[in-house]
């Protein structure tokens, strides 16, 4: 059976990562998205084990000692990261995986595995990625500050990435993204038992 893909989603707070993942997952139920580790408390309707590992510094810090993640980060006072072991066994199983990091975490999954595939997602504008996120309502007015500012600086790497997206209708999104992990599938080197059966 052929490997699952990694697909990194990037981008800036609030740009509408988690709801085109929420989208990407219901219409193909075979995508595994990789639940991070934070230590940021939930927000109402999270679920722990779901849309995060809620753990404590203490915990966060073990999970580093016994190298359960593949990457993990600072972001605007929290610590994140990606649990190893769920993203090697759904690959495994044939699985593609979804990331939605942050771009150090990003950095550190392309130089370990260098054909993870990256995919910048941008807002419409500034402006409006700012209503979004002040609209989304989960952050004080100081910490949707440091993110917008955080957003902004982390743009200049977009240019890096294999693929740049804005999301401007989510349905856009979504099928541009669809687009992409079905065309990082053509790829010969995806494709070698067919080209061997020649
Ligand atoms: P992120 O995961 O990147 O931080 P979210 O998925 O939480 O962002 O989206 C932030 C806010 O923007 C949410 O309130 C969400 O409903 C809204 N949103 C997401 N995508 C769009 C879009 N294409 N158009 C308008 N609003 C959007
Ligand atoms: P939020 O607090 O809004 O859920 O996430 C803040 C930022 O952390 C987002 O940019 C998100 O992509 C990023 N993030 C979530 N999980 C991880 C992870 O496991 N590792 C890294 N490096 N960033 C993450």
């Amino acid at each position: 059976m052929r490997k699952g893909k990694t697909f990194i989603l990037c981008g800036p707070s609030g740009v509408g990562k988690g709801t085109v993942v929420a989208r990407l997952l219901a219409q193909d139920p075979t995508l595994y998205f990789s639940v991070s580790a934070t230590t940021r408390p939930p927000r109402p309707g999270e679920v722990d084990g779901v849309h995060y590992h809620f753990l404590t510094r203490e915990q966060f810090e073990e999970w580093i000692a016994a190298d359960e993640f593949l990457e993990h980060a600072q972001f605007v006072g929290n610590c994140y990261g990606t649990p190893r072991k769920y993203v090697d066994d759904a690959m495994e199983r044939g699985r593609d995986v979804l990331l939605d990091i942050e771009i150090q975490g990003a950095e550190q999954v392309h130089r370990k595995r260098p054909e993870a595939v990256r995919i910048y997602i941008a807002p419409p504008s500034w402006a409006e990625l700012e209503r979004r996120l002040v609209g989304r309502g989960t952050e004080d007015m100081e910490k949707v500050r440091s993110r917008l500012e955080r957003g902004r600086q982390e743009f200049a790497a977009a240019k890096d990435f294999d693929y740049f997206v804005i999301n401007d209708t989510v349905e856009h999104a979504v099928s541009e993204l669809r687009a992409i992990m079905r065309a990082e599938h053509c790829r010969p080197a995806e494709r070698l038992d067919m080209i061997d059966r020649y």
